[in-house]
């Protein structure tokens, strides 16, 4: 996995030795990308870069899948100049996040006023909130359009509310309220035009970053499983050897999605084709669903395999299982499976046809 790490090209400015989020150079800087808002170092590297992190710390790996959206945004959206200043935090190790959630009765406002641009309103489970210092957050303008800002932290007095985090899992991903009430902008902090965020496949398809963190994390409870039942000399029972079995299964096929996912990724930033686009989230919506039913499967065995002493601390299993739990719920789980119904119905029928016209040696 190391050497797909290592970016093909060298188009990003050099690295600081030292980020934000304490990644090594190589991982960190994955989120410098090209004017179409794709990976320099391409979607493989992208792919085990976050199955590297989300296995390491899904907290960790909640804030890298921020930093890589963030900067992809800007890098698509952004003028040239935006793109530039962009590259050059990645290279300082400035983080970047996307901050789009927020309760319906509060919602972040932008208002101009002249040159300037008023904020006003919250967001919630706004990860890395008080450290990391280039959300991309996401405002309501007057006609109900969605303005994508960059937010400048060292200049945004904004409010962080941290008291109210206390959730089953990803404690450490620091997914606060943020309270933006009069934070003032420069027009050169506003990223694309209105709806550009809702903007297809980027919007639906980014599901498929947080689905290789999962992964990641899926892959370490195999893992960590394995070496848990060897060391206690019960890795040869036949009902634990079904579970890894099963447990090992499960993890393969995550990665094979996500893999497959990664093809249809490079196929359309090579051709940005309708059909190109459709395939990439169709592929994805069924990947994140795979990796969902992986996980929870895996979550159920290895609970089972190591029983309450492996839940007990300094045994990582508690907190593995916890943190993906919460990191599981992401947003529109059932719209991306009614996607897929429907999706199957014309697949099958292809089929069909093809297999008919296969057998007769006409066209169905
Ligand atoms: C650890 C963590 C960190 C996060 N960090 C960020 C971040 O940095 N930035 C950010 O923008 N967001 C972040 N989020 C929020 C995330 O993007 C999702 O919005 C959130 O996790 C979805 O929460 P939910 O499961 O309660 O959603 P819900 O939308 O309430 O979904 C719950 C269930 O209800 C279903 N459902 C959805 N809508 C309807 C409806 N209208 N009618 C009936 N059923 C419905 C869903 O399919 C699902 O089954 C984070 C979430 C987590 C867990």
């Amino acid at each position: 996995m190391r050497d797909l790490l290592l970016p093909r090209s060298n188009r990003c400015p050099p690295a600081a030795s030292e980020n934000a989020l304490g990644l090594e150079a190589s991982v960190f800087t994955i989120a410098c990308s090209d004017e179409r808002g794709v990976p320099i170092a391409g979607r493989p590297a992208e792919l085990a870069a976050l199955r590297l992190v989300g296995g390491r710390d899904l907290s960790l790996g909640r804030l890298y899948e921020g930093h890589l959206n963030g900067a992809q945004l800007v890098a698509r959206l952004g003028t040239a100049e935006q793109r530039s200043r962009a590259l050059a935090d990645i290279a300082a190790g400035r983080v970047f996040g996307v901050w789009n959630t927020q309760e319906p009765g509060d919602p972040v406002r932008i208002a101009a006023h002249g040159e300037r641009f008023v904020l006003s309103g919250a967001k919630t489970w706004a990860s890395g909130a008080g450290s990391i210092t280039r959300p991309v957050v996401t405002a309501l303008r007057d006609d109900g359009t969605t303005q994508l800002c960059l937010l400048p932290m060292e200049r945004v007095p904004a409010a962080v509310d941290p008291s109210s985090w206390q959730p089953h899992g990803m404690q450490r991903s620091d997914s606060f309220r943020i309270s933006f009430d009069g934070i003032e902008l420069r027009a050169s902090d506003l990223i694309g035009a209105p709806q550009a965020y809702e903007q297809q496949p980027w919007f639906w398809a980014g599901a498929w970053r947080f689905a290789a963190a999962q992964s990641g994390a899926v892959e370490r409870l195999f893992v960590e499983t394995a070496a848990y039942l060897r060391a206690r000399e019960r890795d040869t029972d036949v009902f634990q050897r079904v579970r890894l079995a099963e447990i090992r299964i499960a993890s393969h096929a995550a990665v094979h999605w996500l893999e497959a996912a990664a093809r249809a990724w490079s196929d359309f930033d090579a051709a940005e084709t309708p059909s190109n686009a459709a395939r990439v989230i169709d592929v994805i919506d069924m990947a994140r669903t795979a990796v969902e039913t992986a996980a929870v499967d895996t979550i159920a065995r290895v609970l089972r395999s190591v029983g309450a002493s492996g839940l007990v601390e300094p045994q990582p299993f508690s907190r593995l299982v916890r943190d993906l739990e919460m990191y599981l719920r992401q947003p529109a789980p059932d719209a991306a499976l009614v996607r897929v119904g429907i999706a199957a119905v014309n697949e099958a029928l292809a089929l069909r046809r093809a297999s008919i016209a296969s057998s007769t040696g006409c066209e169905g």
